[in-house]
């Protein structure tokens, strides 16, 4: 455990809560053109919804949820042949679409068409575990960093739609993420976020037994489940301590709580500013404060993404907030030491590290608490991760400690 590096004290507890959220989790779709090792999503053809399912379900969201974006994934969105309307539908009721996808499908004609009908950002799946073929064929996280790059050039060669990408962390590929944040800094004026997610799946080393109300199921019928002895129980602070070795001064500003536990850090979030050269510096909790404050207060929501021209704002961020928060001013000085560099723009990227379900030795679950990617299941707000024990036996399994 390295919950000694963090005290969640000195971080803001973002405000997002189960009906006032900036994010909700739309599935058009559970079919997907790839199939990576950590998917929690039976991968089922003919599983598109119709466009009036869609629409009822955003309906749904708009009277349930106060967000600010809509992340549509599956499966693969790019897949469902009215993804295009799905953004239009998003758009017209004043939500931003993200779309979560392997970018497998994506091409600069579909760009373009999903651009004009509202699109706001993408959150591209790379990683090294999604069976790619091809060029990509046994590719390692770093190696894969030129096929990030190709997606992040296509969205900046379209214009003002916000680049992130996201990669399940395995106990092999932790060592990774430092190489992944290098070269997200050296993209900083096209790469607005890096998103990190531990890989969680029901092992046969879990000392539990699993059950759908008072009856027993056998764990090996849950789809999340492998044969195999592997780590699942990787946390963002096992994330943050292997990013620290390489970037010393990297630090955390933000984070979301487990149900169960109050300082564990199921979403944990980092703030930076500065140029393809240098970072400046990590911003504060009370940075994050304000930005979610005001934004609720002028637009009615939390933030979940910044648009493209707020990306660009490091330098304003710097002089003119540096009064607040500890962290700004920090960047400031650093960025001053160079007067010049008050002429040269720089970018505000963000880093995310994400700690699905946690499994404590008395049974229970911890779930982020206030998690945003709630979806809809029968008019039913549910866990996403958590779908298809839902879908499967009718409610969420409970695990309870073998006799
Ligand atoms: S509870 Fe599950 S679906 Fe919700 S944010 Fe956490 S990992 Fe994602």
């Amino acid at each position: 455990m390295n919950n000694t590096i963090l005290n969640h004290r000195e971080l803001y507890r973002l405000p997002w809560t189960l009906p006032d959220n900036a994010i909700s989790w739309l599935e058009p779709t559970s079919m997907c053109n790839l199939a990576c090792d950590g998917c929690y999503r039976d991968n089922e053809k003919d599983s598109h919804k119709t466009i009036e399912q869609i629409k009822h379900e955003l309906d749904l969201f708009v009277q349930k949820r106060n967000s600010d974006c809509i992340s549509v994934a599956g499966g693969d969105p790019l897949v469902h042949p009215e993804i295009v309307e799905i953004v239009r539908q998003i758009k017209l009721r004043g939500l931003k679409p993200i779309l979560n996808t392997n970018g497998v499908a994506l091409t600069p004609e579909f760009l373009k068409e999903l651009k004009n009908a509202g699109v706001f950002g993408f959150t591209f799946h790379v990683d090294s575990k999604q069976g790619r073929g091809g060029k990509w064929k046994d590719k390692s996280e770093i190696e894969l960093n030129e096929l990030r790059f190709h997606y992040a050039k296509m969205l900046a060669d379209e214009g003002n739609i916000a680049c992130s990408f996201n990669a399940t962390v395995y106990e092999d590929t932790l060592q990774d993420i430092p190489g992944m944040i290098d070269w997200a800094h050296k993209n900083i004026d096209i790469v607005n976020t890096m998103v990190f997610i531990a890989f969680r799946y029901i092992v046969p080393t879990m000392p539990f037994d699993w059950y759908a109300g008072g009856q027993k199921v056998d764990w090996q019928t849950i789809i999340y489940h492998t044969e195999q002895k592997r780590k699942v129980d990787i946390l963002s602070t096992d994330m943050l301590k292997t990013v620290k070795e390489r970037i010393p001064e990297f630090k955390p500003c933000a984070f979301l709580n487990g149900t169960e536990k109050v300082d564990s850090y199921k979403w944990l979030l980092t703030e930076r500013v500065g140029t393809r050269k240098k970072i400046y510096g990590y911003l504060g909790p009370k940075f994050m404060e304000l930005v979610m404050t005001f934004h609720h207060l002028f637009k009615g929501t939390y933030l979940s993404y910044a648009d493209t021209k707020t990306s660009k704002m490091g330098r304003s961020t710097l002089l003119f907030l540096w009064a607040f928060d500890k962290g700004v001013k920090k960047a400031l000085f650093k960025m001053l030491r160079n007067p010049f560099r008050v002429f040269k723009k720089s970018y505000l990227q963000s880093i995310l590290f994400i700690q699905p379900v946690d499994f404590m030795e008395d049974g229970r679950q911890s779930m982020c608490d206030g998690c945003p990617d709630i979806t809809v299941l029968n008019d039913e707000l549910v866990w996403s991760c958590r779908l298809e024990e839902h879908k499967q036996f009718g409610q969420f399994l409970r695990s309870v400690p073998k006799g």
